[in-house]
């Protein structure tokens, strides 16, 4: 069967890592998408798990031959989802969660409609900049532009299935963990699990009238 796709979508610093570590530890059969990005590799990042890391001529030429999914720039790097990343879940009976900015978003949906999107909201402006501040990561300059960025994504909620407020860990890992969990019990998801059950039922019917006496 062709994975499901989930789509997380968010502001920096609106604590989409920590909830889409919480989903991968909770939910089993879950694969991660990993990006090309043209951005440096930060502290405990690691190529192949955080992101695949190139340059803009080689992601140039990857655009040309029309080897991604969807792509964007984002903060001016250019970040993509190589199309091998759903063949990769398909391969291991995974579905695919992708953490991808809206733009990338929308030529998803465009692609894959079944896909599944969730967009994650700080539960203020106050909040997410101490959340930004906190991570002590980003210089004052970088923290400005990231919530001038974050006002505009969070603009683009209603091209959303599902909108997460961020207000407590636990909970918020929670609501993701249903909302995966609701998709795979859809019916058209379903039928290769239904179809053995309907079989252990195809057997000679019972004569009438015999489980009425
Ligand atoms: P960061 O540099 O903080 O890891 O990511 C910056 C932004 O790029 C985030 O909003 C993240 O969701 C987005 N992003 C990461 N990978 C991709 C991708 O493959 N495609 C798109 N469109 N956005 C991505």
């Amino acid at each position: 069967m062709t994975p499901s796709v989930f789509i997380i979508s968010a502001p920096s610093g609106s604590g989409k890592s920590t909830l889409k570590n919480g989903l991968f530890d909770r939910v089993s059969n879950l694969r991660f998408s990993v990006s090309y990005t043209t951005r440096k590799r930060r502290g405990a990042e690691r190529e192949g798990e955080s992101y695949y890391y190139t340059d803009r001529a080689h992601f140039e030429s990857m655009i040309d031959g029309d080897e991604f999914l969807e792509w964007a720039q984002v903060f001016g790097n250019y970040y993509g989802t190589h199309r091998s990343e759903l063949d990769k879940a398909e391969a291991v009976g995974a579905d695919l969660v992708l953490d991808i900015d809206v733009q990338g978003a929308a030529q998803l949906k465009k692609k894959i409609p079944d896909a599944v999107s969730i967009f994650i909201l700080p539960p203020s402006r106050t909040e997410l900049e101490q959340r930004l501040r906190a991570r002590g990561e980003d210089s004052e300059e970088v923290i400005a532009e990231r919530l001038r960025g974050a006002a505009d994504e969070i603009r683009n909620y209603g091209k959303y299935d599902y909108v997460l407020i961020n207000r407590e860990v636990t909970a918020s890992i929670e609501a993701l963990v249903s909302i995966v969990c609701g998709q795979r019990m859809r019916r058209t998801r379903m039928e290769d699990q239904i179809r053995p059950i309907l079989e252990t039922f195809e057997t000679e019917p019972a004569e009438k009238g015999v489980l009425s006496e």
